[in-house]
């Protein structure tokens, strides 16, 4: 289902204008208006799913099909050496629009730093009680 009031089904609809990389019946690929790096794109699927948890299975896969198609073509065009996908659910995570989209974000040698972090120390009994706990919620 579309939302009228949902800027990313306008734009994955075509009902606003966008810069798009690619389309199918499932999803526009657009770039970014406030890019990460040069060529920054969203995957929006056409359909509205607010995150990846109400995302169907199949059209998961859908996304990811869409990313390996994509993001080589990127790539190739823009001179990147790599590529980072990132994808927010939540506003504690990131997400500010509430439409799920993944994030393809070329990288180029020596450019800054980026999607990474500053790594913690695990403990291994806190490790083994979280994935306990984890378990028994699956
Ligand atoms: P999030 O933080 O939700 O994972 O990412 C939302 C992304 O959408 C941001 O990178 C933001 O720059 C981008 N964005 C928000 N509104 C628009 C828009 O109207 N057009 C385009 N092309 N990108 C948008
Ligand atoms: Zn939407």
């Amino acid at each position: 289902m579309k939302k009228d009031d949902c800027i990313f089904c306008r734009i994955a609809n075509g009902e606003i204008p966008s810069d798009t990389l690619y389309e199918d019946d499932f999803a526009r690929v657009i770039l970014d208006l406030n890019p990460a790096s040069k060529g920054h794109a969203l995957i929006l699927p056409k359909e509205h799913y607010a995150d990846l948890f109400e995302l169907p299975e199949e059209e998961a896969a859908r996304v990811l099909s869409t990313a390996k198609k994509v993001a080589p073509a990127m790539m190739k065009a823009l001179g990147a050496a790599g590529m980072n996908l990132v994808q927010n659910n939540g506003a504690a995570a990131g997400q500010t629009v509430k439409h799920f989209h993944l994030h393809l974000i070329p990288r180029y040698e020596g450019g800054p730093r980026m999607c990474s972090w500053e790594e913690g120390k695990s403990d291994p009994a806190e490790q083994k009680r979280i994935a306990e706990a984890v378990k028994a919620e699956l």
